[in-house]
């Protein structure tokens, strides 16, 4: 089945459904729709009020006889869970260590990107969003490992896979609709993250994705695909582990290994300039430091984008 990259509510299967946000761009997440009689549960809310909106009234016009009891958070970044105070009459699920993260990832952690002295580069990612009203709304229901729930007459299944993407990655199964929401486990077409990692818990992750049989996946960014696009990320991810491994074992700095890295093979996927949080991922494991130290990659990661732009263009 072939979904449309647009914006809007797509069918997956008869009640299970995808709201897309037709952009490659950071920022802007899918969400997902699993009904049964008249519930429904909900994966994730979006960066901003006004995206959540937009979302929650499409999902009104399209599904108008649904009630959204459960929302999942599938982690802690702000482009999943920040409009959850629009959703706050039904039951707020994700994983424990997930919930733990959010306490300290509201909407006060974009101000330093949108600070007059940040690099304007760094300060593109967040400067076309408006934060403005968000409430940080926790998750209600807490888990560890995994959780079935009931949505109606339906079994869904909710599975713990971090710390991949993040500390406290889940995935959500619809086996007898055979959906899975992989949130930022996958985002395809374009190069996905690696923040907490290791990667190899990221590549499990996509191993126990396509385990679970699903006809159709519905990543956390891009385009909804299947197993084909599974097999994809995880492929890139084993790439990018090698390559990273010998650069290291070389001596050599995480952005020299991301300019060398040949993208010829994944020349389609968008945002390559992420290739940096990930190498750093595998040097971090390497080095046996065992905190993110996030914020020299970002500015790696923008001359980065600026020289895989200049490559481009010349
Ligand atoms: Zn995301």
């Amino acid at each position: 089945m072939s979904v449309p990259f647009t914006t809007g509510v797509h069918r997956l299967a008869p009640e299970t459904f995808a709201y897309v946000q037709g952009s490659r761009a950071t920022g802007y997440a899918n969400a997902g729709l699993v009904c049964s009689g008249d519930e429904a549960l909900l994966v994730d809310t979006f960066y901003t009020l006004g995206q959540t909106r937009q979302m929650l009234s499409a999902i009104a016009e399209a599904v108008p006889t649904t009630d959204i009891c459960w929302v999942v958070n599938t982690h802690h970044d702000g482009d999943h869970w920040w409009g959850n105070q629009l959703v706050a009459d039904a039951m707020i699920v994700s994983s424990t260590a997930a919930a733990r993260k959010m306490r300290h990832a509201g909407p006060e952690t974009v101000a330093p990107f949108l600070s007059a002295d940040t690099d304007p580069r760094l300060r593109a990612y967040v400067e076309p969003f408006d934060f403005s009203g968000i409430t940080p709304t926790y998750p209600t229901i807490t888990f560890g490992g995994e959780l079935e729930l009931t949505v109606g007459k339906r079994t869904v299944r909710l599975i713990e896979v971090g710390p991949a993407h993040t500390d406290g990655d889940v995935i959500i199964h619809v086996p007898d609709e055979r959906v899975v929401y992989a949130g930022d486990i996958l985002m395809f077409g374009s190069h996905g993250v690696v923040h907490s990692g290791p990667i190899d818990n990221c590549i499990r992750a996509c191993e126990s994705i396509l385990e679970l049989d699903a006809e159709t996946v519905v990543p956390g960014h891009g385009p909804v695909g299947g197993k084909q696009e599974v097999v994809r990320a995880r492929d890139y991810l084993e790439r990018v582990k090698a390559h990273a491994t010998a650069a290291h074992q070389q001596g050599k700095s995480p952005l020299e290994a991301a300019r060398e890295f040949d993208l010829s093979e994944f020349a389609d996927l968008d945002n390559a300039e992420r290739l940096i949080l990930n190498i750093g991922a595998v040097y971090r494991e390497l080095n046996g430091d065992g905190t993110p130290g996030m914020s020299p990659l970002l500015h790696q990661m923008v001359e980065l984008k600026e020289s895989l732009e200049a490559t481009v263009t010349a």
